[in-house]
């Protein structure tokens, strides 16, 4: 049937799931002097000083710097972050999570309380051990902000979440857990954890919990593509499967080779997370050893003209495939990857299908991987199935779901999402039969 706009006034459709993002960086990013719009180093420094200001007393954070989309090209001195934040403290974030810049404030803090020294590079490693003694945001301002990040969701049509950190513990878990039974989160949550967290006498096997639990579904491994083997031997020790960041060549080609070395895991399915440049004959591999993939439309529409600079025409006609994943048979989800882009399941699935910038300029990326809007709704709905309990290897798209919860879990949109229309509200989002979207705010 064709989507007509005279035919339905509105419609029910099986809830959105965002199968990448992580909670408690986007809500600390709420918290955080947003640096992530900012086009030249000056306005950088004019955000900081001006956002600074409402967090008197505290760290400066600053989140979402971006050497690609600023005009210089290059990140902001030690010195200049010094010139706007004075004595204060100062940790700037990365877009992508995995750098920070401290001021010399900061370095100052740290130098005295850290077990590890503070290494003399303006730009540090996020995963840098020195930094763990960095003040983390107070649990109940973290908590507020956490709210309002899963009330945005909700509005967005977003049921179910999966958190793919790749520092989180137990401890962490517990604390998703016991946000969720409190309501602070209204979606489902699954989660990875952390691979060092798997060990054979933990006894925890992830795939089970109670409703009102999270489900766990295997341990993340984001690593340098020379320790991915290790890291992923270690977790299949313990028969987990794992979710694997690879987006360069060789971190899948690392991927791909420890999966195969170490054969099936003993529940669930390994994932490949991100898969922004597989070189050919990797989606072969990939289908034959039962990996399901997430992908991130949303960087195809924000990271154009970055891509284009450092990309060869070749390499650009492989970025993030989406159509040629499909045609393999591998199941594929959509992600936001929150908070390294804001994309809602809607623009997820423009970004799937025009796969150029959201202000219709310039050429599609890689126009070949584009998809048909029913393809794009699948990726950001549980047809996807990269997320389930282990599912027999080998079925195909579109097997029954076997949780059947999951069904009760519903959008209710004022016109069908494939048309692709900016104008498509969510009317109404329910998890279980209740409504944590629609009408009156159900948390007010
Ligand atoms: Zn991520």
């Amino acid at each position: 049937m064709e989507p007509g706009r005279d035919a339905v006034e509105s419609v029910v459709l099986p809830g959105f799931h965002d199968s990448h993002l992580h909670l408690r960086a986007a809500a600390a990013a709420r918290l955080s002097v947003d640096l992530s719009a900012v086009s030249t180093v000056p306005a950088l420094l004019e955000s900081l000083r001006t956002g600074a200001g409402d967090l008197e007393g505290r760290w400066i954070r600053g989140w979402g710097w971006d050497e690609s989309t600023l005009q210089e090209r290059r990140a902001p001195t030690v010195a200049e972050i010094d010139s706007v934040t004075a004595s204060r403290p100062c940790a700037l974030h990365h877009r992508t999570g995995k750098l920070v810049i401290l001021n010399s404030a900061a370095r100052r803090v740290l130098a005295r309380s850290a077990q590890t020294p503070v290494p003399l590079d303006e730009v540090v490693r996020a995963d840098a051990a020195f930094l763990r003694d960095m003040p983390r945001q107070p649990e109940g301002t973290l908590e507020s902000a956490l709210a309002d990040l899963s009330r945005e969701l909700a509005a967005a049509g977003v049921t179910s979440v999966t958190d793919a950190t790749a520092t989180n513990t137990w401890d962490d878990i517990q604390h998703l857990r016991d946000w969720v039974r409190r309501g602070v989160v209204r979606q489902r949550v699954n989660a990875l954890v952390a691979f060092d967290q798997v060990s054979s006498t933990g006894g925890l096997r992830g795939d089970s919990a109670s409703d009102d639990g999270v489900r766990v579904l295997g341990a993340k491994v984001a690593a340098p593509a020379d320790g991915i083997a290790e890291r992923v031997r270690h977790v299949r020790g313990c028969g987990w499967p794992v979710a694997i960041h690879a987006t360069e060549p060789d971190e899948i080609e690392a991927a791909l080779t420890a999966i195969s070395e170490c054969g099936p895991p003993a529940w669930g399915r390994d994932r490949i997370e991100h898969l922004g440049l597989p070189l050919p004959g990797h989606l072969e591999r990939i289908r034959d050893a039962g990996i399901a993939v997430t992908t991130n439309p949303a960087f195809l529409s924000e990271r154009g003209q970055k891509y284009r600079e450092s990309l060869s025409p070749v390499e650009q006609d492989w970025l993030y495939p989406v159509r040629s994943v499909l045609a393999h048979g591998i199941p594929l989800a959509a992600a936001s990857d929150r908070p390294v882009t804001a994309a809602t399941p809607l623009s997820t699935m423009a970004d799937a299908v025009h796969r150029r910038p959201r202000s219709g300029e310039g050429e599609p990326l890689s126009r070949h991987e584009r998809v048909a809007p029913d393809e794009a709704l699948a990726l950001v709905t549980d047809r996807a199935q990269v997320d389930g309990p282990a599912l027999d290897r080998g079925r195909g798209r579109g097997a029954a779901w076997p949780d059947l919860h999951l069904s009760a879990d519903l959008v209710v949109l004022s016109e069908d999402p494939r048309l692709l229309s900016e104008e498509c509200e969510v009317l109404g989002t329910f998890v279980g039969g209740r409504a944590i979207w629609g009408g009156e705010d159900p948390a007010e």
